[in-house]
């Protein structure tokens, strides 16, 4: 059974990761809950592939940082009204052009932007190492939950088509990953902080709020991160944070 303890007997590659751990059991974590894009499959290389064509498309009329400010300015913006997601980025890409060409873009050029959208929505899921291997050995001995945000149908879709389903016992698909969220999820599912694991590659959303509740979370890095995902702040939480360097290695740490 898995306690909440230190990851230093880990490896000692873990012991340069930026986060103080020390041995400090807990209750058994009863439940382990995914983060899904870019912790499952990957998603944001599928956004970065479309940036650089997006890039390539108002080379033209700005520089590469004019049209990455100005995009990430309208997501923002618009992020209320649209949540994340494909859809949400595809209509703040088109508002970006209309201003970055003052007008100018064609229907043409709209209608290559649409194209991308939707070709993004059809992209075949590609799950990421060790997935494949991890969720079935976990689903045997623990209760495994899905938390993700972004646009309901294509998340639904990215599930279906990862073959993954089978292993959650919950799917929770969310419109933002804070800590009313988390806390709201564990009240409905009748779990307690101190038995939930969440793992996932974002600090801002799969870690810093599940730590606020005083759950453990494992955090395993993707080499790309959105940049509203970024976070700066390093978590401080002895014996309930756990850096990993891939999935395969979440096994051992709770077999500790
Ligand atoms: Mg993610």
């Amino acid at each position: 059974m898995f306690y909440c303890v230190s990851v230093w007997s880990l490896a000692g590659r873990l012991a340069t990761r930026p986060t103080p751990c020390s041995l400090y059991p807990m209750q058994p974590v009863r439940v382990i809950a995914f983060d899904a894009d870019d912790t499952l499959w990957h998603n944001e290389i599928i956004f970065e592939r479309v940036h650089e064509r997006y890039r390539e498309l108002l080379a033209h009329y700005h520089d590469t940082a004019t049209v990455d400010r100005t995009l990430f300015a309208t997501e923002m913006r618009n992020l209320e009204l649209y949540g994340y997601g494909v859809k949400g980025f595809t209509l703040s890409a088109i508002e970006t052009a209309i201003e970055l060409t003052e007008g100018k873009i064609s229907a043409e050029e709209i209608r290559i932007l649409l194209q991308q959208g939707q070709a993004m929505l059809r992209h075949p899921v590609e799950l990421l190492d060790h997935v494949a291997a991890t969720l079935p050995a976990l689903a045997e001995r623990y209760e495994l939950w899905l938390i993700t945000k972004g646009d309901l149908r294509d998340q639904e879709r990215k599930l279906e088509k990862s073959g993954l389903r089978e292993y959650f016992r919950v799917v929770e698909i969310v419109s933002e990953k804070d800590d009313a969220t988390y806390a709201t999820i564990l009240q409905k599912r009748n779990a307690k902080p101190a038995e939930f694991l969440m793992v996932g590659n974002s600090l801002k959303s799969d870690i810093l709020p599940v730590l606020a509740l005083g759950a453990c979370a494992a955090h395993v890095p993707y080499h790309l991160t959105w940049e509203h995902e970024r976070s700066t702040t390093l978590p401080v939480a002895p014996g309930r944070f756990f850096a990993l360097t891939h999935l395969g290695e979440l096994p051992p740490l709770l077999n500790h």
